[in-house]
């Protein structure tokens, strides 16, 4: 429900932001349902762009009318949000605020996950669940600029045309037996990562994909939350690795959060990554976005714009 309210001066070290155009991330979705505990009344989302109208007390790096982003605070479902001056990144004049909007979030997880976590390398053979979606339209790309292979996974012909456009080099339909496909697509070798995002419908299909002590990096719920999985499990599959990563613990000091900002917005401005917006919903829709969202209708990123 769209409210009016009043939103306090900022407070020393904080950020006034009006919002040109705001993100829409699955993880708003477990956090609107439940899954991921939040104090309520509420105001949803974690990821904006737009101008900064006023600054609290002591900051100096930001000023009025400097264009900025950010993710990982919530409360962006809004026309204006204050925030911490330290999570504002300084957009660069190639990065305009839609595309931020689109691509802070979710490219800040794809670098994550291919920088930090699995340290993606040209030759690897790397396994995308939900190719067509919002971090995959980074992922694949970014992963492919890196020199890997990648099959994508997707839930119909539509989507696989365009997770192709992304830069699958294969796409696999979540209808299949993902598994036997991806022995049939690597020789019988498997793939070294499996980036899965869709979690309790994917998880056993990743284990069974990868090759002798490849990883499974398990970093969202689409499908619902993973059922435990035993150690042995991991043994008995060829020594498997299995991490369970959140991008605000990568983020979290002003240092990561820089050091993946400039990776991101370097990627951005040679062209790497193109924000792909498949879907644009006014701010006073938001339950109609979440609604695609969790249908699966939605490619790409989408924006929710007040
Ligand atoms: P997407 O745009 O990728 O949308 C989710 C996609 O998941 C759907 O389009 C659908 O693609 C697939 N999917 C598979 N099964 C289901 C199901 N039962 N219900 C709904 N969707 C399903 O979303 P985002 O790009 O915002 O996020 C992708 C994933 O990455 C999410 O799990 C999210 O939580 C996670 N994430 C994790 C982060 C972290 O820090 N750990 C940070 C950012 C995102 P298809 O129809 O092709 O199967």
């Amino acid at each position: 429900v769209l409210e009016r309210v009043v939103l306090a001066e900022p407070a020393a070290g904080q950020v006034r932001v009006r919002h040109t155009a705001i993100g829409l991330n699955y993880i708003d979705t477990y956090v609107r349902a439940g899954l991921y505990p939040a104090p309520m009344p509420i105001t949803l989302g974690m990821e904006a762009a737009g101008i900064v109208e006023a600054v609290g007390e002591g900051v100096s790096a930001l000023k009025p009318g400097m264009r900025v982003a950010y993710q990982g605070v919530m409360g962006s479902y809004a026309s204006h949000a204050n925030i911490p001056a330290g999570r504002a990144l300084i957009l660069p004049d190639e990065v305009s605020d839609e595309t931020a909007a689109a691509l802070t979030l979710k490219g800040l997880t794809a670098w994550m996950l291919l920088f930090e976590i699995a340290r993606t390398a040209p030759g690897d053979e790397v396994l995308v669940w939900a190719a067509a979606g919002g971090v995959g339209a980074a992922l694949v790309p970014w992963a492919r600029a890196l020199g890997a292979r990648v099959i994508g996974v997707v839930s119909s012909a539509e989507k696989a045309a365009i997770a192709k456009g992304y830069g699958c080099n294969a796409v696999i339909l979540s209808s299949e037996d993902v598994a036997a496909r991806v022995r049939e697509l690597t020789e019988g070798r498997g793939v070294k990562t499996s980036f899965d995002g869709v979690g309790k419908t994917s998880a056993e299909a990743s284990l069974k994909s990868l090759m002798t002590r490849g990883l499974f990096i398990s970093f969202g719920n689409a499908s619902g939350p993973v059922d435990p999985i035993a150690p042995l499990r991991l043994s008995q599959g060829g020594s498997l690795f299995m991490t369970r990563p959140t991008l605000f613990h990568y983020t979290a000091t002003d240092a990561d959060l820089a050091r993946g900002a400039a990776a991101l917005f370097g990627a951005i401005a040679s062209d790497t990554l193109k924000a792909d917006i498949g879907q644009r919903f006014a701010l006073k829709d938001a339950a109609m976005a979440h609604s695609a969202l969790e249908a699966r209708r939605t490619v790409g990123a989408s924006l929710l714009l007040p």
